[in-house]
């Protein structure tokens, strides 16, 4: 693990098993519990994330693609696993091989009708294998999102009927997503799930039965247990966060998330001193400037310059000046203690008060002697300080951050670059 530059990000992966067991408690004990490990696990890291939730009892895992899917597989994640994007059906037997599922949309049409009129099936017009299990098939509904789904019962109908028939393929689930179900004064998920509650009916009574049937996000969960069916897909709340601000989650969630910079420099500037590109700060008063070694490229958003703030000693640090590529400054005037190699906290938890560049270089180059190279025996104590602090240590929300540019903590979760490294706690 290299972290010379000084930046880099902490992912409590017991914040998110505490999550899921929360979570977990709000189900009927039959209820599945899948969890969206798409986009890297929402920035976290999609196999410590799907292995972190296995063990704390998710039944299942979500991603965005079969490539994600392929990944985790790789990693050695052996549940079962839905990709719930648009996968093309010459990727199916792919799929099968890797007993990986797939969400059957409109795009599969043409398969479909071409699957009725051959002995076989769908299996065989899609060069599935008889000596792998069946692919799993997932049904998508388009019940008031408009992204992805069937809209017609009669189109519905015919692909259940295509899918149930053919070999090598099993009816794994027949699924709908909501669209608004983290706001309270709409009542679009309860129209959303009247829609679905009818096919499903329709469905049967032509004896077309999937395995489960599943439609609530972290909002529909919180929403009404009306919405958990077979199985809930959740994301954001496993990762700590409420779906949106108008939702207070009905559990605790602790967010797992938290990202660091140590302080590379500290100065003085006189009074209308330009800070940064265009120098759009200027010096209103004698000020002591920071430098952070991190910028929009590691997924810190440009739109936080003279906007975002960053914790450095539990006092909050404004942002001065356009935030850099790589690098950041901030106005450190009236926390006089600050200097260079304290560590500022720019989301998550405010860093352990020992935590100093330093520190950290001691650990890694006393660890890289006992291991022989990988820094990790000694990186364990440097992160046993987040942990004695974890528990009581405020949080700079990633909600509060996100609302300054008008977005939501997912785009600042995903945002985070693969150049910053993850340290987990476990
Ligand atoms: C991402 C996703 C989820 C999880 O949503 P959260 O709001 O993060 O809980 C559930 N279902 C589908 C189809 C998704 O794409």
């Amino acid at each position: 693990m290299m972290l010379y530059r000084g930046a880099f990000a902490v992912v409590d992966l017991t914040s998110i098993q505490s999550n899921i067991r929360n979570i977990r408690a709000l189900l009927q004990p039959g209820t599945r519990l899948m969890v969206a490990v798409k986009a890297n696990g929402y920035g976290h890291g999609a196999t410590q994330v799907a292995h972190a939730v296995l063990s704390a009892g998710a039944d299942a895992l979500a991603v965005a693609s079969l490539e994600e899917a392929i990944e985790l597989r790789e990693a050695g994640v052996n549940v079962s696993i839905l990709v719930l994007g648009s996968v093309p059906w010459v990727a199916a037997r792919v799929a099968q091989a890797r007993r990986i599922d797939l969400t059957v949309s409109t795009d599969w049409a043409p398969i479909l009708a071409e699957a009725v009129g051959c002995v076989g099936g769908l299996g065989r017009v899609l060069g599935l294998s008889k000596n792998d299990p069946p692919l799993g098939l997932h049904l998508k509904l388009d019940t008031g999102m408009s992204r992805l789904g069937f809209r017609e019962m009669a189109e519905v109908t015919a692909c259940g009927e295509c899918i149930a028939k053919s070999e090598s393929v099993r009816f794994a689930g027949l699924f709908t997503h909501l669209a608004s179900a983290d706001d309270p004064s709409s009542s679009t998920a309860e129209t959303q799930l009247h829609t679905l509650s009818g096919l499903v009916s329709s469905l049967a009574s032509v004896g077309l039965r999937p395995e489960v049937v599943h439609a609530a996000n972290s909002a529909g969960i919180f929403r009404s247990t009306a919405f958990h069916l077979d199985m809930v897909r959740v994301g954001i709340s496993a990762y700590g966060y409420p779906p949106s601000a108008d939702v207070p989650p009905p559990v605790p969630l602790q967010p797992a998330l938290s990202l660091y910079a140590f302080v590379t420099r500290v100065a003085h500037i006189p009074t209308g001193q330009p800070v940064g590109y265009g120098g759009t700060f200027v010096a209103p008063r004698s000020t002591r400037v920071a430098t952070l070694p991190i910028g929009y490229a590691d997924g810190y958003p440009r739109w936080l310059s003279n906007r975002g703030h960053v914790i450095l000693h539990g006092q909050a640090a404004p942002v001065i000046g356009r935030v850099c590529m790589d690098q950041l400054m901030v106005d450190v005037t009236d926390i006089p203690s600050v200097q260079i190699g304290d560590c500022a906290c720019l989301y998550g938890r405010y860093a352990p008060s020992e935590w100093t560049a330093s520190r950290l270089w001691d650990a890694i180059e006393a660890g890289a002697g006992a291991s022989g190279g990988s820094g990790a025996p000694r990186l364990v104590h440097f992160l046993d300080s987040y942990r004695q602090a974890a528990a009581t240590a405020p949080v700079l929300s990633l909600d509060e951050v996100a609302q300054i540019g008008h977005t939501i903590s997912y785009e600042l979760m995903c945002a985070l670059s693969p150049r910053i490294p993850r340290l987990y706690v476990e």
